[in-house]
């Protein structure tokens, strides 16, 4: 059942591709009854500063977070860090050099787009994403607010994807690396999101044994958008395989109303919470 939860891990500010800045999300978060928090945005650290002060203003505790971008088996999956400290070299280190994959990426995903007919993506996507890590979230933008796809979904479904038009592969870091990062900088790894990696079941409970076996503590048990079904599925693999379970609704804009603040059903009572880690 959707109720409002008081403890939410998973967001995205401007520093990534959210639509607030971190102290509007802090705002919004503290106006949806939400205690806790995490900022976690993709492969930087960037929006925690100033997260944090309005944190101490909106008297909400925020939790230090990143979602980094990591490969197994070939495929691109995400890794959420929880609770890391958030000057610490090793990651900042990872978050420059991820960064770079990022901005390698968008350079060959313009020069794609650009043999399709579609003019100028690199730079207009750059300028949507501003200061912030560039993603195919941005690149989403342009391509829509251009006429080229008529919603993000359409998007990835037409473009930017395996086969489509615009579609870059990455060799992010291995998953091991990934959780050594996280751990270096004090923090506790999640594989976020599960069930949207399109593994096929035995893939993902070997992902999950694998990462058990590197050391990783949780896995995202509770999204945006997931269903009884679904979250009956990954309690069993938590408690199967011995992992604490996270929350977190993946929260990038005001207009998805799957994705929320807080908007969450409750983490089932028989799981080891991924906070009391910390
Ligand atoms: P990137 O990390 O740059 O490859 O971009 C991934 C981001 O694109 C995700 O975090 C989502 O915000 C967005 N995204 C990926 N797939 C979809 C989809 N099917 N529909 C809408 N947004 C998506
Ligand atoms: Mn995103
Ligand atoms: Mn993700
Ligand atoms: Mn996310």
């Amino acid at each position: 059942m959707a109720y409002q939860s008081t403890i939410d891990l998973h967001a995205h500010s401007t520093a990534s591709d959210g639509e607030l800045a971190p102290d509007a999300l802090v705002k919004r978060a503290a106006q949806n009854g939400i205690e806790t928090l995490a900022l976690t945005d993709h492969d930087t650290v960037a929006g925690l500063v100033k997260a944090y002060a309005a944190a101490m203003q909106y008297n909400i505790k925020l939790i230090n977070g990143i979602e980094l971008s990591a490969r197994w088996n070939n495929k691109t999956i995400h890794i959420v860090g929880l609770n890391i400290e958030a000057d610490n070299k090793t990651m900042i280190d990872a978050t420059v050099q991820l960064n770079q994959l990022r901005e390698e990426r968008a350079v060959k995903i313009g020069e794609k787009l650009e043999k399709v007919g579609i003019n100028n993506a690199f730079k207009e996507t750059k300028r949507l994403a501003g200061t912030g890590t560039v993603t195919r979230q941005h690149f989403a933008q342009f391509l829509v607010n251009n006429g080229h796809a008529k919603s993000h979904a359409d998007v990835f479904k037409r473009f930017l994807v395996n086969n489509k038009p615009g579609y870059v592969s990455v060799d992010w870091p291995e998953l091991d690396e990934t959780i050594c990062n996280i751990h270096s900088a004090g923090g506790v790894a999640v594989i976020a999101h599960p069930l949207r990696y399109k593994m096929t079941a035995t893939k993902l409970r070997k992902l999950i044994s694998e990462f058990k076996v590197l050391g990783g503590e949780a896995i995202e048990v509770v999204t945006g958008n997931n269903n009884k079904n679904e979250i009956s599925t990954v309690s069993n693999y938590a408690k199967k395989y011995n992992v604490a379970a996270s929350i977190g609704s993946d929260f990038h804009n005001c207009k998805s109303p799957w994705a929320q603040l807080g908007n969450l059903t409750a983490l089932p009572p028989d799981l080891t919470p991924v906070w009391e880690l910390w």
